[in-house]
């Protein structure tokens, strides 16, 4: 067994122990478990072969003994008990038509039903009055979602991070590619789609995993849910029109519907040539475009990152670790933003620290040379916009990056005064994830971005692309705007460790999403201009 499959088998019990009502803590725990296992450089079945396996992070006593149990039967047997005893196919149903886990399983219990398919016959015998707790006005809701079966759903978003992880496995398996919002490398992710030219790959799609119920197929298409209730689609192309197909469900709807009728073509190169259109980078098709795009911002264009925590506040590498890492990227340079008292949830560093902390960097420079380990900080911007270290101590770090993090309520006036004042401290480099946004959890903050522009651009401030999946901010959009408004971006991960300096990727994608070239982004150039 690879690390790849003890770590799906890790997510899928985590999975039905959430759907069991487990506790939560150890339904978290196995699926950080899982984490920690796909992440690891080292094969796991090795480690836990030889009584190892404990020296992951997060593998305590009772995970390795699951996983022993995994890698010496092939099998966890809890697992299969609880498939046995919650129809995960009929949750992942359910929840795709928009009924709780609970409910859909008081339904499979007092119907004796299994699947999607035996839930549909139920359901047209009338038997769904039999259920207790089950009204005249949720059989009609029942009746309803079944009927718009296949229509365009609730938006069910996932994390693109989360989509991806999705997307990329049942492509692999089948053989096919990624297309879809995760090609766009949407913010939030709905439309799930994989095109493959093999024949037998609709078949073997329904017996995917990932796949718990298939709720639509045709000669070449299939919708399948997965056990969050997350539809994805699967289009089987011949060679000839692999690439009109892959044009079609990499989406948008507005941008394709805008080029239709598509011809055929083998690849979408020849689809486009053949259309008289540029090629178009899948993150700029969201509005109709038949131009030449722009040459967009790389994730190579990338020199260095300005926005990393260490173990100083809640990150998990050391100063010279991360410095390290960032060598091994290609970078030329590193800024350590650790956090500041305010945040409150962490450590955070005061003046004392941040000066404690020079000795440190002053040390890893001296290693790592001719890489540049920069003095930053992550510094709150409190609630009456002054920042939350003495400006004497701002003045003596190279790179300040200032945050709202606490009180992200208010009013747009005042969070927009809030964040003005800072962007007037002359210490502040770049603004942290402008609107605070936390997708799918917490809206964007209400602040007047253009009043914000204008001050960046009016001070020299950077705006953030911030490369946390659950942030992915500023996003596409504003991007643009920002860019219009003639102010710098830094893409940056806010990573808090080794692996977190790989969010570079989200972070340029969503530039690119805002027509980012290299140009419009400040830590695409040497040291010596971002620091001038
Ligand atoms: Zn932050
Ligand atoms: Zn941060």
């Amino acid at each position: 067994m690879d690390n790849g499959q003890i770590a799906d088998r890790l997510d899928a019990f985590s999975a039905l122990l959430e759907l069991a009502d487990a506790n939560p803590y150890t339904v978290r725990a196995y699926r950080r478990a899982a984490e920690t296992v796909r992440a690891a450089a080292v094969p796991v079945a090795d480690l836990v072969a030889n009584g190892r396996v404990r020296q992951l992070r997060g593998i305590g006593p009772s995970i390795e003994a699951r996983l022993n149990e995994l890698v010496h039967t092939g099998e966890i047997a809890e697992l299969h008990e609880l498939e046995r005893e919650l129809a995960p196919s009929l949750i992942g149903f359910g929840r795709y038509l928009g009924l709780s886990a609970k409910r859909s399983m008081e339904i499979a219990r007092a119907l004796n039903v299994r699947t999607a398919d035996e839930l549909r016959a139920a359901a047209a015998a009338g038997r769904l009055s039999d259920v207790p707790g089950v009204g005249p006005k949720t059989e009609a809701q029942i009746r309803d979602a079944l009927a718009r079966e296949g229509e365009r759903q609730l938006p069910r978003a996932l994390l693109l991070t989360q989509a991806q992880d999705l997307v990329d496995g049942i492509a692999a398996a089948l053989g096919g590619d990624v297309a879809g919002d995760v090609r766009r490398w949407r913010d939030a992710c709905e439309r799930l789609a994989v095109v493959s030219a093999a024949d037998d790959a609709l078949d073997r799609f329904a017996d995917l995993p990932q796949v718990v119920a298939v709720i639509e197929r045709s000669e070449r298409r299939a919708v399948g849910v997965t056990v969050e209730g997350v539809p994805v689609e699967l289009r089987v192309a011949e060679p000839a029109r692999f690439g009109t197909e892959m044009l079609r469900a990499t989406g948008s709807e507005t941008y394709v519907a805008a080029l239709e009728p598509l011809p055929d073509g083998p690849d979408e190169a020849a689809v486009y040539a053949a259309m008289n259109v540029p090629w178009c980078p899948p993150e700029l098709r969201e509005q109709p475009f038949r131009g030449e795009p722009p040459q967009l911002l790389e994730v190579a264009d990338i020199r260095g990152d300005l926005h990393t925590h260490t173990t100083w506040s809640d990150g998990r590498a050391s100063v010279e670790e991360m410095g390290r890492a960032a060598i091994e990227r290609g970078y030329e340079y590193i800024a350590i933003c650790d956090h500041t008292p305010a945040v409150g949830a962490v450590q955070g560093l005061t003046a004392d620290d941040v000066r404690r902390q020079a000795e440190e960097i002053a040390a890893a420079n001296e290693i790592l040379a001719p890489f540049r380990v920069l003095r930053g900080i992550e510094c709150d911007i409190l609630p009456d916009g002054r920042l939350d270290l003495p400006d004497d101590v701002l003045a003596e770090l190279d790179w300040v990056q200032a945050s709202v993090h606490g009180g992200q309520r208010m009013p747009r006036r005042e969070m927009t005064k809030r964040v003005e004042e800072a962007l007037r401290n002359p210490h502040v480099s770049c603004l942290s994830h402008p609107t605070g946004r936390i997708i799918t959890r917490r809206p964007e903050n209400a602040v007047d971005l253009d009043r914000v522009y204008e001050l960046a651009l009016e001070h020299g401030v950077a705006v953030e692309v911030n490369g946390l999946a659950p942030r992915l901010d500023l996003r596409g959009e504003h991007v643009r705007e920002a860019i219009a408004a003639g102010v710098k971006i830094v893409c940056s991960t806010d990573a808090h460790s080794t692996v977190g300096l790989g969010n570079m990727t989200l972070a340029v994608h969503t530039a690119r999403r805002g027509w980012a070239t290299a140009a419009n982004v400040l830590n695409t150039r040497p040291l010596a201009d971002i620091l001038g």
